[in-house]
């Protein structure tokens, strides 16, 4: 067959191929695919016609979800069920292939664009309304190579799911501490854990990211590829584009650490946190506390909770303990000696979806005592609410790297403090987040910005911009550099310089721009 015969042929397989996937599309619709409303990322109300729709099914492995499709209501929902949003489109994307076509389409028509990993970002930033969500939950799975100590972990998967392989094999890797968060969110703002402080924070056991950028195109960044982004990509969020493998390093670890918790009568709130204040900074690197102070709803008893992991020699355990033991007496005392997978299940939530949450946070270098007085005079008990105020424990590993070094810019806090007030889904939210608010007022003084991965819903352009302190104007420029029209500003987000770029969108891809 001749040359021009070949492509001929080859280019009407291919268009039959994607005329008959596209029928089928349709058929599932059991018609024609409607015209849809969209909305703009700056907010304009567009139109999406039903054959560009199908055209964007027909290039997908995975679902495109329309409203009223089976798994969109499921689909569209985040953790957090106070966010209620509704998009146009959600591509349920299965690799490399279906994101760039699902950036590409978004970017060809402007659209407002959500990237959705383990749905827990407290500000709702992983669903919209009228906009595309690309959906990761089918991008998920973690190979490890013991021999090299190196995970790769795809872009939508859970923590759970990297800890359950490493540790099979001896290894860990530094992630959160909930096994339902997405590594996706969690990593690219930071990533804090039990393990933070011995072996740093998640970005510093980043060797590379793949990730498909705003023009659609595949980049590896590593210290060896695209440094700037690598750089960028270690806690400036999910500014950059969709990030579908990450590349950890491993630790040989024991299986087992010493972990649990010791709970004490509420009345007992400010001796664990005088505890916390002077011990905190100076604890080994293998200790890692987090004390959480609870008003539960309906008048019950209050708890003055001390969570601790212990991932050092087992002998040296109690030596590390002592401080903690001189609180006295606790109500329970669970701690023991227990795998590591369990305990980052230990916080896991049952029914998320009962309950609608609100979050304050903020990083503090040191714990004063005025502090602990406007943490514990402020807590306040409520019928329907449970008021919670707890800490993760920084420092270590993690606060030994320069502020420069990645994008993260809070190396000096000692602890993130938080606060988060719940209440039953469904109940009017008003009352339950104006306390929490009042709570803040009186802890903000005391902190020295915050951790974007627990970004206030309600934070400012201005706020977010300092937040990334000395790092911001590298941000800026890197963000200008690979995407110049903020496709990707469901984020804490970076605004690119000058006039948003219109880009138009590439027609051919390939593998590694
Ligand atoms: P999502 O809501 O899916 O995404 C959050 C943000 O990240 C969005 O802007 C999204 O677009 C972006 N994003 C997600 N995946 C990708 C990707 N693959 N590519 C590009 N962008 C992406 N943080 C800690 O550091 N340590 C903890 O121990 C910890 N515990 C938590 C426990 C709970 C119950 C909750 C609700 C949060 C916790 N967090 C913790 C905060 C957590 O890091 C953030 O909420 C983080 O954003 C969650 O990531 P996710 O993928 O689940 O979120």
């Amino acid at each position: 067959m001749k040359r021009r015969e070949f492509l001929q042929s080859s280019s009407a397989v291919a268009l039959f191929a994607l005329s008959s996937r596209r029928a089928a599309y349709a058929a599932v619709r059991s018609g024609a695919t409607p015209d849809v409303a969209a909305v703009t990322g700056d907010g304009r109300p567009i139109t999406l016609r039903g054959a560009d729709i199908e055209d964007l099914a027909a290039q997908l492995r995975g679902p495109l979800l329309l409203a009223g499709d089976d798994g969109y209501e499921e689909a569209r929902l985040i953790l957090n069920p106070s966010f209620d949003k509704r998009p146009a489109l959600i591509a349920q994307v299965t690799g490399v292939a279906d994101t760039q076509a699902a950036v590409q389409f978004a970017q060809a028509h402007q659209l407002l664009l959500a990237v959705k990993c383990g749905g827990h970002s407290h500000s709702g930033q992983s669903t919209c309304n009228g906009g595309m969500m690309i959906d990761l939950k089918d991008l998920r799975g973690v190979r490890v190579d013991p021999r090299a100590r190196r995970a790769w972990v795809d872009g939508g998967t859970l923590l759970g799911h990297v800890d359950h392989e490493s540790t099979a094999c001896g290894l860990v890797t530094p992630l959160g501490t909930v096994s339902h968060t997405g590594v996706g969110g969690l990593t690219l703002g930071g990533g804090f854990g039990r393990l933070s402080r011995r072996y740093g924070m998640a970005i510093d056991n980043l060797e590379s990211v793949d990730l498909v950028t705003a023009d659609a195109q595949l980049r590896r960044a590593s210290a060896a590829d695209h440094r700037d982004l690598f750089w960028a990509l270690r806690g400036g969020g999910g500014n950059f584009g969709v990030a579908v493998t990450f590349e950890f390093r491993l630790h040989p670890m024991r299986r087992q650490v010493i972990a649990g918790k010791l709970t004490f009568p509420i009345e007992k709130a400010r001796d664990v946190l005088r505890m916390f204040a002077d011990y905190a900074p100076e604890a080994p690197d293998e200790l890692y506390m987090d004390p959480v102070l609870l008003r539960p709803p309906g008048g019950a008893p209050g708890l003055a909770t001390v969570e601790v992991c212990y991932s050092g020699e087992h002998a040296d355990a109690e030596r590390a303990l002592a401080p903690l033991r001189k609180l006295g007496t606790p109500l329970q005392d669970t701690i023991q000696a227990v795998n590591y997978e369990l305990v980052q299940r230990m916080n896991d939530a049952t029914d998320a979806r009962a309950v609608a949450t609100y979050l304050k946070g903020g990083f503090i270098s040191e714990l004063s005592d005025k502090l602990i007085s406007a943490i514990v005079d402020g807590l306040e008990g409520h019928p329907d609410r449970a008021t919670l105020l707890f800490f993760q424990h920084c420092g270590g590993a993690a606060g030994r790297v320069a502020e420069s070094a990645t994008a993260f810019a809070h190396r000096y806090a000692l602890a993130n403090m938080m606060t988060v007030v719940g209440w039953p889904h469904g109940a009017e939210p008003q009352e339950h987040i104006e306390a929490a608010r009042r709570h803040w007022r009186a802890l903000q003084p005391f902190t020295r910005g915050f951790y974007i991965n627990d970004m206030a819903r309600e934070a400012s352009v201005q706020d977010v911009n300092e937040n990334y302190r000395g790092n911001y104007q590298r941000l800026v420029a890197i963000k200008t550099k690979y995407d110049p029209g903020n496709l990707f500003r469901l984020n804490a987000n970076v605004q690119p310089a000058g006039r948003p770029l219109r880009q138009e969108a590439r027609g051919r891809l390939t593998p590694f721009g």
